[in-house]
Order: structure tokens, then sequence, then C-alpha cells
């Protein structure tokens, strides 16, 4: 069932630099049946990034099977998350759910010293019990502390998609900053990025002469950065409305920018931190302008492989009105339809000035419509999630899976080239099968 689509206008904004795109974008909003994962994913790589932390899932069996499916092929050590599973008795009621949470966190601990930070992760049976995740953290993190602190959050899939499990996950984590009370001002760099992508940015900051730097999450949660008026803030992923909004009202200020993918997407990025702590044209373009130039080499051929081929973007990541701009402006392809799951138009404001005019800019989803309105348009790429991907490989399409570029490194001067290549590869793949 739908209640079928209506169009909205983007509220008018500067527009950038190089490009004609002055007149409001329409916007297709659909609300029917959708096809995305849940926020549960996102553990697939948080629990990568945050190395003392552990991630428990309150669940049901479907949720355990979920989590090891997805992230069981990448684990090489003792996993640093898990599922505690409701029974059908937790379901109905008969078992005291706390009770029995509080044994499983006992029982962890004593096992698993390691662990300093302990996210309870709600999901859509906990939710429906209505199970309060957020009393049992305040009550496990009092008993447990100061050796650890316990967190909750919901990854559930009811109205949500998968990279929002990131959100909720460093929402949460945004109270257990310290108070910053400096004057000088830091710049925090928010989104979990993988350990070489923030190894990269960190000398390039250097380079640009900012050395108070951090990022959010650590990868300690003893090294939580403090955050306060003094903070101004640079968001690395698109999909962190939330962590956002706790950071402003700590009083940071958010940095905006086109999203660190492609040269040019990274210049900007880096350029909006130049901006702000006022360094000078000439230092910044000194220190970007050897990794931007390298970048824009490695993309040059690419470019010339991927230049006029059409894509058509599902909702999935939210990643995709970024992505569709790095893949236009800086490889000429054509993006068709640009879905998303939730655009924050204000936090994407720069990435969708830069969109070419005729691209369909759509909001959440019917799947059937935008099946069809996608085989009307016949689009060299198709990128989607991976229930839709299969059946349309066998119609012929070419598709490329969106989770991918959640897990890959895509950031920055140094991953533009592997991030035009994810999108090239299954145009070769299928140009191949055709000979
Ligand atoms: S949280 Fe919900 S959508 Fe995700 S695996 Fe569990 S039951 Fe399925």
């Amino acid at each position: 069932m739908s209640d079928g689509g209506g169009f909205a206008r983007l509220p008018s904004a500067a527009p950038l630099r190089d490009r004609d795109v002055a007149e409001p974008m329409a916007i297709l909003r659909e609300r029917g049946q959708r096809e995305v994962f849940c926020g549960l994913t996102g553990i697939v790589w948080l629990h990568r990034k945050i190395q003392d932390a552990f991630f428990l899932v309150v669940g049901s069996r479907t949720c355990a099977h979920l989590i090891q499916s997805a992230a069981g092929v990448m684990v090489f050590a003792e996993p640093r998350f898990a599922t505690a599973i409701m029974e059908e008795r937790d379901l109905a009621g008969l078992a005291d759910a706390n009770e029995e949470l509080d044994r499983i966190v006992e029982r962890l601990l004593a096992r698993r010293p390691d662990i300093k930070l302990l996210f309870l992760v709600g999901s859509c049976p906990s939710e429906v019990i209505k199970l309060d995740l957020s009393r049992a953290a305040a009550r496990l993190s009092a008993r447990h502390s100061p050796g650890v602190r316990v967190l909750n959050y919901s990854g559930s899939g009811i109205e949500t998609t998968f990279t929002q499990g990131e959100d909720a996950c460093l929402a949460s984590l945004v109270p257990e900053a310290p108070v910053s009370e400096e004057v000088a001002q830091d710049l925090l760099v928010v989104g979990a990025l993988p350990d070489i992508v923030e190894d990269q940015f960190q000398r390039l900051f250097a380079k640009m002469g900012l050395e108070r730097v951090s990022f959010f999450p650590p990868r300690r949660s003893g090294a939580i950065p403090a955050i306060g008026p003094n903070t101004r803030f640079l968001l690395a992923q698109p999909f962190l409305t939330d962590t956002a909004r706790a950071l402003e009202a700590r009083g940071a200020t958010r940095l905006s920018a086109q999203f660190p993918f492609g040269a040019e997407g990274a210049a900007h990025w880096f350029s909006a931190a130049a901006k702000a702590f006022g360094i000078s044209q000439e230092r910044f373009d000194e220190a970007i302008g050897p990794a931007r130039a390298r970048a824009e080499r490695a993309l040059a051929p690419l470019r010339a492989e991927l230049q006029g081929k059409s894509i058509f973007f599902f909702p999935d990541s939210q990643l995709e009105p970024c992505l569709a701009r790095f893949l236009s402006q800086e490889l000429g392809m054509r993006p068709l339809e640009v879905g998303t799951p939730y655009l924050n138009q204000e936090l994407l404001a720069p990435d969708l000035l830069a969109l070419p005019k005729q691209t369909r800019l759509s909001e959440g989803q019917d799947v059937d419509r935008q099946l069809d309105r996608c085989r009307a348009q016949k689009p060299d790429l198709v990128v989607c999630g991976l229930g839709l991907a299969n059946p349309l490989e066998r119609e012929g399409m070419a598709t490329k899976w969106s989770i991918e570029l959640v897990f890959s490194p895509v950031h920055g001067f140094d991953c533009a080239a592997d991030l035009a290549n994810l999108f090239a590869r299954p145009l070769r793949r299928r140009a191949g099968l055709k000979v």
C-alpha cells in the first residue's frame, strides 16, 4: 500500500562556485513499501572502530543471524558483538527480561575484562515489547562503573535504514564527552572512518597548520574528545543528523561543506575547515595541492570510462546524493534518479546544489513504482540494496550494492579512484559478459 508521492521544493541557497544550480530542485516524496537493511548493520563497522567497545544486541534469532552473516566473515579475533536472544517467554511477558539482561551482562563482563564501553542495542522485538534499554543502561552503568560504561541506542528496522544505526550510536556517545571549557578552537571530524583514512586526514590537517583535530568516535572509549562552544565540527558522513543535533546542543558549530568524496568533494570539505580556522589560501593550496592533483590524475582514466553513462540510485545508505554529486561533477556520469531514504537538505545542501538540474531526487520509497521508473529509463548502472540487485541483474541491468560503499574506504583524495572504480567495475563486468 502506498499513499503515493508528492513533490516538494528544496529551499534556495547560495550556488557553488562552478555550477549553474540557482533553480530549486523538485523532490519526489514516496511512502510505500521499502527494501532496506536495519540499523544493526552499523555494528559491522562500528565494532572495528571503537576497539574497547562491545555491542550487545537485545533481539531475536533473526537479529542474531543478520549480524552473524553480515559480520561473521570479517571476524578474525573474538568478536566484539553478540545477541542476547529474546525467547518466546520474554516476548510473551512471562519472564523478567531485565533480570535476564542483567545476568547476561554480568557474565559477559566477567569473561571479557577488555570491554570498557558496552552498548545495549535495541531491535524491533525489544521495541515491540517496550523493553526500556535506557533504564537498563543506566542501572548497569551504575553497577559496573567506573570500569565499564553502559550506553544504549536503537538499531531497529522499524521506519529506519541501516546507516541510522551509526547515527544513533554516535548520538548516544555525545553526552559521554567531557565538556570543553577551552577558548582555543578545536576541529572535530565526525563519523566512523577507517583508521587509514583518518590518518590521511590527520596528516593533511597538520600540513594546513591545524593540530587541534580529533575524531569522533575515537578509537578507544577513554579518548572521547572534549566538546563545547569552541568545537567546530565537520561531518564525514551525511547520515549523522541526530549526532549533529546533539553536538550543536553542546554548543559546537557545524561547518557546511560537500562531503569528502572525490577530489573536488574532499577539497571543498578541507576548505571549509581552512576558512573557519583562518588558514590562508596559499597555505591551503600548498597543503592540499599535491594530494588533490594525485587524485585528479587517478580519476582521469576513470572519467574517460564513465563519462556519459547513466546511473539510477535506489534509496539505501543515505550517501546517494553526495555520491551522485561526485559521479556527475567529477566523472561526467548522468544521475537519472537519486533516491535516498531520508533527505536532510541542510546537511546536504552543498552536494544537492551541485547535482545536474535534470536529476530526479526522491526521498523514501515505493519500491514497485521506483522499479517501474528504473526499467523505463534503462540506466547503464543501478545502485541498490542486495534484495534488488539480483533480480535487476537477471533483467540485464548492471548493479552496484550500496552497502559496499559503506564498508569500503571511500573518503578523501587517496580513495577517490577506488571509489570511482567501485562504479566502473560492474560496468566492465557486464561489458565482458556481452562479448
Ligand atoms: S532489528 Fe528488526 S529488522 Fe533488524 S534483524 Fe532484528 S528484527 Fe530484523
